[in-house]
């Protein structure tokens, strides 16, 4: 049995990880065979990270062996580990400046990547599909020339809920009249809302303060993600957020949540003590910026993901451009097993770029996006 068919929260360590490294393994070893730009990263990078007659790879015994790659990557070049014609869905990363990253999907991996955030969001949300409040405006997945990260990041939660109900006007002003229908439809019962932590800050709360209005939602559930950099900019910390969610809405459950386009599958919920926590399949580590050691518990440093889904395209293993502390392994304060975190925010853009030059030293970008072309077919699954 794969990591993917457990429960998402339903092994402690000694029997995930184990597993997880011979997954990883195998996955790393798909990735060299099927994507030559990711094999000519890895033999830049690791060069002792060879396949051996068996068709295994030498020396690996734990996760933090494991070759690793700059996120930044998806954003320079095509990495794919199915050929063209299996791409079934491109996943591009939010960013309002730059190239987004591309990420590549064939039928499987979008088939899994679905169930896997029904597996960890039933976890928290419980199985029935709830009257959901979208904290955006409609036009944000209608609008396909605008097709972003936060319109599939909707469409994806939207699946989670029924009888959706959009808070905002295309503007972003509180839509009054269809905020206080839903209120009054569903309010008694359970509830759940989703939007971007700063829209839900910005657009929900500091405009239900701006005309002295408050909704009653006792049963509701708030998701929400985004990333905290905009909120800690007016100083706003995760406590103050869910209290003032308490005050104005009547919501006593608020889950962050952390994942990235990147990286299907490692969607890490904020647990009942607060921090993110990992499900099964998927698992952090953090490193030291510069010597890229793996930190001790409690120490600050890059974070590094880990997920075992990634098939058509080599992103099982990356290295983000996020600052976090790793606070335990199957001893948070929630009960679950698993690793939880904290994100400290981002890396400074310098120090970014670092990460990411440091995989290409003897490479051209030439002859990696030409290398693109020699993909092979891949054997079926
Ligand atoms: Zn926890």
């Amino acid at each position: 049995m794969q990591l993917a068919d457990e429960l998402p929260y339903a092994l402690a360590a000694v029997d995930k990880t184990p597993r997880m490294l011979a997954e990883l393994q195998a996955l790393t070893l798909w990735h060299q065979q099927q994507c030559p730009a990711y094999q000519q990263l890895v033999t830049a990078q690791w060069p002792d990270f060879s396949v051996n007659a068996a068709g295994n790879h030498n020396c690996v015994d734990n996760l933090a062996q494991l070759p690793y790659l700059a996120v930044r990557l998806f954003k320079q070049l095509e990495l794919r580990s199915v050929p063209q014609e299996a791409v079934f869905k491109t996943l591009y990363s939010s960013g309002t400046t730059g190239t987004p990253s591309r990420i590549f999907l064939d039928r499987d991996s979008a088939a899994v990547q679905s169930k896997i955030l029904v597996k960890i969001m039933q976890h928290w949300l419980g199985k029935a599909r709830l009257p959901m409040l979208i904290l955006d405006h409609p036009g944000v997945i209608s609008d396909r020339s605008n097709f972003s990260a936060r319109g599939a990041g909707i469409q994806g939660l939207s699946f989670m809920g029924r009888n959706h109900c959009y808070a905002f006007n295309a503007d972003m002003s509180l839509n009054w009249t269809a905020l206080e229908q839903f209120v009054e439809s569903y309010g008694e019962g359970p509830v759940l809302l989703f939007g971007f932590t700063f829209m839900v800050w910005q657009h929900l709360l500091q405009a239900l303060m701006l005309i002295g209005r408050r909704i009653h939602l006792p049963q509701g559930i708030l998701l929400h993600s985004g990333g905290w950099k905009k909120l800690e900019d007016q100083a706003v910390s995760n406590q103050q957020f869910k209290q003032t969610v308490a005050e104005l809405t009547g919501i006593s459950r608020v889950h962050n949540f952390y994942g990235m386009v990147e990286q299907i599958g490692a969607i890490f919920v904020e647990c009942n003590a607060g921090h993110l926590h990992c499900p099964v399949y998927a698992d952090v580590l953090v490193r030291r910026p510069g010597s890229w050691e793996v930190a001790d518990i409690g120490e600050s440093g890059v974070l590094q993901l880990l997920s075992t889904l990634p098939r058509s395209y080599p992103g099982h293993s990356l290295l983000t451009e996020d600052r976090a502390q790793l606070l335990g392994e199957d001893n948070c304060s929630c009960g679950l097993p698993g690793k939880y975190f904290r994100i400290l925010g981002r890396l400074p853009q310098t120090e970014a770029r670092g990460c990411s030059d440091t995989f290409v030293p003897a490479l051209q970008r030439k002859d990696l996006s030409g290398a693109q072309a020699e993909t092979q077919t891949g054997a079926a699954l």
